[in-house]
């Protein structure tokens, strides 16, 4: 099997470093120039060092009542002690204290109970825990990443300080990557070389599980999915940002999380009550009884109401003046159908079938696809499942479909591009969606059409793929069709669209991207990246727009219908349908709710007159307290 740091070195020749082996293949005429000169290149080298997530604190403890700003990376509040966890620079030794063979065990020791942990998390995590488990064990058992570790050991320098090098060196690699997914794998291989390192220094071994406000430089994803929930009410790091992994998986297991909040956040003592405001991104130090009895207040009112929407969670969700929304759900993961089920959805609006083909060394063939698309048509009885077909490329590269590297990959061959230039990929998919459609309403939808030409295409594949079940005599179903609108060409072309489909999906979290020019996972314009911009409404309102013209069904599924406070702007654009993540069923459903179609369509273009996101989102708020 390839190791980690042959994998490296395989994708780019800037990313190995020193100590790692490359091997080159040319073929060819003048193959023997080609590797001469790759020699040469990698000969004169330089190994950059690794960037620390934040630096060392210097800086003054905060003082009590201090509020430290940060980003919100998972909503709701905490209020707990100071939970310091994971290892600071200062507490590693260069110096071997032990003999280089002690110090050489002790390092295999603690790796291999990182792999245990790991391997126990993973065998417990979803699909997404899971694709990081199996990559953080990769790193735990490259031969030559422990080799680079133990060459430094056997000179004299202690196990901790010879893996932590290793690793950041590791991670540097993947920091100078230009693909954001594989620059994302570096978070993955720090986090895990720094339990290693943990483990070696002993230092939070026998200490309890972290319980009260998590208070870290930077947590990993993994971290963040074995945090005791019970234990654990809040997260606070110096890094890391909104859409790292750590976030999303806080996000998906309901802790309230707040990063980027600096180096002070460093300088507070263990077991300083914090309170951790995630909502609005910032954390109180000591706080006052008055702000701990606000605090309180606010997190009845919001238990309260998750109580409420929860009770009314299986009924639909109607417009005060009667208007029927259906809330489904997005899904990414097998596992994920049970909450959404248990949540309340009314079908599942998004289905990400990449879940099927990631993590494997080739795609998926028909029969299993089938298989997984009719296990959730037997599990939503009667509900409409919308098979979103493969979206990959971008942050979600394929290793077996051999895709070239791009300069700028969210604006390469990703979504349909790709599945239109390898079509027997799609044709595949369709067979299986077709053939899961024999039992249950299912829809098929394509995700990044910028133009008609490529809906065309995919629906001649479509009536291909129907043609040819039909020749072998299998049995399938019909299926409706939808597009998903997340990239501004297709929200402008909507009336041409429209034409061919019946209902349209929007893709906000990449029509934000597109329509911003702010990259989704990079926290630096996190803030422009807010689908309430001015902006992203007017393509909304035109697309729903076109699409009553053609009497074309529009739902939402990007993340901001998941937003109670975006859904009364998205109803009152014309918005019918919203798929959300399975935990925010119960109150998008009450957020539905909550409101009148006229209140929402005036809400609605008022906001489309309105300059910035945060005056959208303070005016929505302001109706919504009227009305509830
Ligand atoms: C979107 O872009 O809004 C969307 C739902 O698709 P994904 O997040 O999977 O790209
Ligand atoms: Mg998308």
């Amino acid at each position: 099997m390839e190791s980690a740091a042959d994998a490296i070195a395989r994708l780019n020749p800037h990313v190995a470093v020193e100590g790692h082996r490359i091997r080159i293949e040319a073929r060819g005429h003048d193959a023997a120039e080609v590797l001469a000169a790759a020699g040469a290149v990698i000969e004169a080298t330089d190994d950059v060092p690794a960037q620390a997530s934040v630096a060392p604190s210097t800086a003054a403890a905060p003082a009590p009542g201090d509020v430290l700003q940060g980003v919100s990376a998972s909503t709701g509040s905490g209020l707990g002690l100071c939970f310091r966890t994971g290892v600071t620079l200062a507490q590693i030794p260069t110096q071997a204290s032990g003999s280089p063979a002690f110090e050489r065990e002790a390092l295999t020791d603690a790796r291999a109970r990182a792999a245990d942990e790991l391997e126990t998390l993973g065998a417990a995590a979803g699909a997404q825990t899971a694709d990081i488990v199996r990559a953080q064990l990769l790193v735990l058992t490259d031969p030559i990443l422990a080799e680079s570790a133990n060459a430094a050991i056997a000179i004299g320098v202690s196990a901790a300080k010879a893996w932590s090098d290793v690793i950041d060196a590791a991670a540097a690699a993947y920091a100078r990557l230009d693909d954001p997914y594989q620059r994302a794998r570096g978070a993955d291989v720090l986090e895990v070389g720094r339990r290693v390192v943990a483990l070696v220094l002993g230092g939070d071994a026998d200490r309890e599980s972290p319980s009260g406000v998590v208070v870290a430089d930077e947590l990993g994803a993994a971290e963040v999915a074995a945090l005791d929930t019970g234990r654990v009410v809040a997260i606070a790091t110096a890094a890391g940002g909104a859409t790292g992994h750590a976030a999303i998986i806080a996000r998906s297991r309901g802790i309230p999380a707040v990063m980027g909040l600096g180096a002070t956040l460093l300088a507070i003592s263990e077991a300083t009550p914090l309170l951790v405001d995630a909502d609005a991104g910032r954390v109180i130090v000591a706080p006052s009884p008055d702000a701990i009895a606000d605090h309180e207040c606010r997190v009845r009112e919001a238990r309260e109401h998750a109580a409420n929407a929860a009770e009314h969670a299986h009924e639909p969700a109607f417009t005060r003046d009667g208007r029927i929304v259906p809330v489904e759900a997005n899904i990414g993961a097998p596992g994920d159908l049970a909450a959404a089920l248990a949540g309340g959805a009314d079908g599942v609006g998004l289905l990400r079938s990449e879940f099927l083909f990631l993590g494997r060394a080739t795609a998926p063939d028909e029969d299993a696809q089938h298989a997984a698309y009719a296990d959730a048509v037997a599990q939503l009885t009667g509900r409409r499942l919308v098979v979103r077909t493969l979206d990959a490329g971008a942050d979600k590269p394929l290793a077996y479909l051999d895709m070239p590297l791009e300069d700028n990959p969210f604006l390469g061959v990703r979504g349909i591009r790709l599945c239109l230039a390898r079509p027997e990929i799609l044709t595949t998919q369709l067979r299986a969606v077709l053939r899961a459609a024999e039992k249950g309403p299912v829809s098929v939808m394509f995700p990044m059409v910028s133009d008609v030409s490529e809906l065309l295409a995919t629906r001649t594949l479509l009536e291909d793929a129907r043609a040819s079940l039909q020749t072998d005599g299998i049995a399938h179903g019909n299926v409706e069709v939808g597009v998903m609108i997340e990239v501004p060409a297709a929200a402008l072309c909507a009336d041409a669209l429209a034409r061919h489909v019946d209902f349209f999906s929007i893709g906000t979290n990449d029509l934000v991207q597109y329509v911003m020019a702010a990259e989704r996972g990079n926290a630096g314009v996190a803030a422009l990246s807010d689908p309430l911009h001015p902006a992203v409404l007017q393509l909304i309102a035109s697309v729903t727009a076109a699409a009553a013209r053609h009497d074309c069904r529009v739902a939402v599924c990007g993340e901001t219908a998941s937003d109670p406070v975006a859904v009364p702007i998205l109803l009152g654009l014309g918005v019918d349908e919203l798929s959300v993540t399975p935990r925010r069923i119960a109150l998008v459903k009450q957020a539905v709710r909550a409101v009148a179609m006229p209140q929402a369509m005036k809400l609605a273009a008022d906001a489309l007159s309105i300059a910035d996101a945060p005056s959208v989102r303070e005016l929505s708020r302001t109706v919504l307290r009227d009305v509830t």
